[in-house]
């Protein structure tokens, strides 16, 4: 019985190892491809998240915004808003960055593992 256990230990060990592990290795994989995700709130509420990683637009809140990510940076691209605050503002790709439009009550948030270092790639 008490050997029983013990294997049944050790395979759960070795799962939750290999589980962990797997984890860790995405995560980097992600990572060091500095690939982010926004997420797109629409009056306090999520509509979406999207990965930095891949070049995509993006229609929020039934198309009063677009937002554009184009090479791990997301930048709102046309907006309806009389202000075009959000429009004007500069990409953005670190963590915590984001683009509020507030007419349109959209905010774009970015998550990301990169903390401003690729500061000094900004062309
Ligand atoms: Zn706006």
């Amino acid at each position: 019985m008490k050997m029983e256990w013990k294997k049944k230990d050790i395979l759960l060990i070795i799962v939750i190892f290999a589980v962990a592990f797997l984890a860790y290795y995405l995560h980097e994989m992600i990572g060091t491809k500095g690939a982010g995700s926004v997420t797109v709130k629409v009056n306090g509420v999520i509509e979406g998240s999207y990965s930095l990683g891949e070049d995509q637009e993006i229609e929020i809140n039934g198309g009063t915004n677009r937002l554009i990510i184009k090479n791990g940076k997301a930048d709102m691209e046309a907006a309806d808003c009389p202000d075009k605050l959000c429009v004007n503002q500069k990409a953005v790709s670190k963590n915590g960055e984001s683009i509020i439009c507030l007419p349109n009550k959209v905010i774009v948030e970015v998550e990301s593992s990169e903390n401003g270092e690729f500061d000094a790639v900004t062309n």
